[in-house]
């Protein structure tokens, strides 16, 4: 973390150096007051005296009333006098104590309140009919002297308007921001101010690095590409967690590769003016085929390329939407031999909008895990090389206290233990300072980011042990890719990924299998623990909903029949039922029925395969991540014979490069998510 602060001092604003400008905002603002405060006293609204309705009577008695104007949203009388009563010593003195600028002829000059306005008709008919010279009652449909108001509220709205945009814009005291509202803000590595970062300084990500070694080579000879005819993507985006080092590679991309390099987050782009977003990717996108061959990197691309119109009120999100369509428009507009590329970073692919994934934009993604011991081992000794070590320093039991840790956490730990034995006065870095930063570290953590405890990490173990052995030996399970321990997010403590099978029509017991291998977790923990968690949360989800559906919409179950209740025409919000409550009756015990089967089915298999379910959950324990090839290591092939094409491919050619695959976008992986 602290690498990244140093990273953003060096960066270099895009914006020309500053020219010493005349401080125009100020000037708008004083110039539009005077006029404001010249209009309002010219008009002479503010010089009105408030008078009794016994002085208004004497006004009207002494014939001296020119106009009434009754203003109703205010329920305020202004009374304009005649020019001869105006010289009239009783109301020239008042008046010209009262108003800067003298006496305004054209009126009014005085004003009261009335509580209402029939009252008030009755009353100035009756003193009419006294006072037959007395002038008509005028209606009138603005705010008398609420106008008074409307104008300090408009000086201050404009007195705020001038401080948001001195925000907005940076803030960085007078100079004329508010005309480069429409530039990018990106900031710029380039020839003077170069990225150093190499693959070197990234650790891990060995399949991601693979992924972007192509773009390197793109940028460093992209004739071997184009000659053959070949097309570079324009795009990729880096899916992962905070933290886990999706700017350092994109960074060390640039830097392998030479080229200058463009920084922005998605947020950037946001403004609250219309058409600045556009305008900003417009002239980014400019800026970047100036530099061409360059990187752009755009973090949290989700700020903008949240899918349109979904979840929103109509209209509400205009400007994101102008600002994604222009990013596509870009996109799309440049050509793939520019030697423009852009790396885009989010960790919610999910919301994205499907546009933005399609060929030719962002159409390859390349997933970015947070580490397993293995890669916080190699994360820490990248860290550790500028700190003085003692002896005592156990790498590897560093990466074992630090589960959960990304990189970020893991440079802050280095950072940290530094500072820690500094003020210890120390001449080298002991294991107890190591100690105490990762507790601190914790500490901060625990609030965001959702450290497990040892004992939930042994229940979140067999849960997901629970699940893979339970697909290992159901003949009709998805095949597995990889089962992890290693906390995603907020809300998953682990999880199991299975490629799908590439089928479209599901037969009774391939769904009923399915439902086992989602009982996996739970059936582990209660025969492991004796007791259930709330772990199984998602799987109970989902196969609730299974059940469901095989009752109800697949007609899969013979005490309810053939039939379905789905309606495809039916709008979400349907209130009706299209069945009686004893067909409701029985389709919820037809479903327990199902459900309970399965969960029976599943203990039973794993009270079977219990050896196997502990080799497994150890193995977890200790690695935290496994593979399909780690578990037919360790419990041997799963004993069906026949193997689809689909596992023949994904246990022949992509052995270690399935995660890749299976985050393609024909094949989304299942996610079996443990919440809290
Ligand atoms: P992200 O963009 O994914 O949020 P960053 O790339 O900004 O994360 O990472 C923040 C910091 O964490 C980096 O500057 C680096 O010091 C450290 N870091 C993260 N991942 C790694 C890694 N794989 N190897 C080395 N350092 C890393
Ligand atoms: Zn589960």
């Amino acid at each position: 973390m602290a690498d990244k602060e140093n990273d953003k001092s060096k960066e270099r604003k895009l914006t020309p150096p500053k020219l010493p400008k005349t401080n125009y905002q100020l000037w708008v603002i004083l110039i539009l007051t005077a006029v404001v405060l010249f209009v309002t006293f010219w008009k002479n609204t503010s010089g009105l005296i408030e008078v009794q309705k016994s002085g208004f009577e004497s006004m009207v008695a002494g014939n001296d009333v020119k106009r009434v104007q009754l203003y109703k949203k205010d329920a305020v009388v202004q009374i304009t006098l005649k020019s001869e009563a105006l010289q009239n010593a009783k109301y020239k003195l008042a008046l010209e104590k009262n108003g800067p600028l003298g006496i305004s002829q054209s009126g009014p000059h005085y004003y009261f309140k009335i509580g209402s306005q029939e009252v008030f008709e009755t009353q100035y008919a009756q003193l009419k009919t006294k006072y037959p010279n007395a002038p008509d009652l005028e209606y009138e449909e603005g705010g008398g002297v609420g106008e008074l108001l409307n104008w300090g509220f408009l000086i201050l709205l404009l007195v705020g308007f001038w401080m948001l945009m001195r925000r907005m814009t940076g803030g960085a005291g007078p100079g004329g921001q508010i005309f480069n509202i429409g530039k990018s803000k990106a900031a710029l590595f380039d020839a003077e101010n170069k990225v150093k970062i190499t693959f070197e300084d990234v650790a891990g990500l060995e399949e991601a690095k693979e992924e972007v070694k192509e773009i390197v080579d793109f940028l460093k000879t992209p004739s071997k590409f184009t000659k053959l005819g070949g097309k570079i993507p324009k795009g990729a985006l880096l899916v992962g967690p905070p933290g886990t080092g999706k700017t350092l590679l994109a960074k060390a991309v640039a830097g392998e590769a030479a080229v200058p390099f463009f920084s922005l987050s998605g947020s950037d782009f946001v403004e609250m003016f219309v058409g600045v977003g556009a305008a900003r990717v417009r002239d980014l996108f400019k800026q970047a085929k100036e530099k061409a061959p360059c990187i752009v990197f755009i973090d949290e691309i989700d700020a903008i390329g949240r899918s349109r119109g979904r979840g929103q009120l109509p209209g509400a999100n205009d400007e994101r939407e102008n600002t994604l369509n222009s990013l596509l428009v870009e996109m799309d507009g440049f050509a793939t031999d520019s030697g423009v590329i852009i790396l885009a970073a989010t960790n919610r692919p999910d919301v994205l909008d499907s546009a933005l994934l399609r060929p030719g934009r962002f159409d390859r993604q390349i997933s970015i895990d947070k580490p397993d011991i293995a890669g916080r081992e190699q994360i820490f000794k990248v860290h550790l090389k500028p700190i003085k070590l003692s002896k005592d320093v156990d790498i590897k039991k560093l990466a074992a206290q630090t589960p959960g840790f990304a990189g970020a956490e893991i440079a802050n730990v280095c950072n940290e233990a530094a500072l820690i034995a500094a003020r210890r006065d120390k001449k080298e870095v002991e294991m107890n300072d190591f100690q105490d930063a990762i507790d601190r570290v914790i500490g901060g953590l625990e609030k965001k980011n959702k450290i497990i405890s040892p004992e939930e990490k042994r229940i979140v173990a067999y849960h997901e042990a629970g699940h893979a052995v339970a697909g290992w030996f159901l003949e009709h399970a998805d095949p597995l890719v990889k089962v992890s321990i290693v906390p995603r997010g907020v809300a998953a403590l682990g999880y199991a990924q299975y490629l799908p099978k590439e089928q479209f029509l599901y037969q009774t017991e391939q769904l009923v299998d399915e439902m086992c291998m989602a009982f996996g977790g739970r059936a582990a923990e209660e025969i492991v623990f004796a007791k259930i968690s709330t772990g199984a949360l998602s799987d109970l989800e989902r196969i609730t909903k299974m059940a469901y559906s095989m009752v109800t919409v697949y007609g899969m179950n013979p005490a309810i029949g053939n039939i379905s209740f789905y309606d495809s025409k039916q709008s979400e919000y349907s209130f009706n039922k299209p069945y009686s409550d004893a067909t409701a009756e029985k389709i919820d015990q037809e479903a327990k029925k199902i459900i309970d089967m399965a969960f029976e089915r599943t203990k039973k298999l794993l009270t079977e395969h219990r050896e196997q379910l502990e080799i497994i959950a150890k193995e977890l324990l200790e690695k935290e991540i496994l593979f399909q090839s780690d578990l037919e290591r360790l419990i041997g092939k799963r004993p069906f014979a026949h193997q689809t094409a689909y596992e023949k491919f994904t246990n022949g050619v992509a052995q270690e490069k399935k995660e890749a695959t299976a985050s393609g976008d024909n094949g989304q992986p299942k996610q079996e998510v443990v919440p809290e």
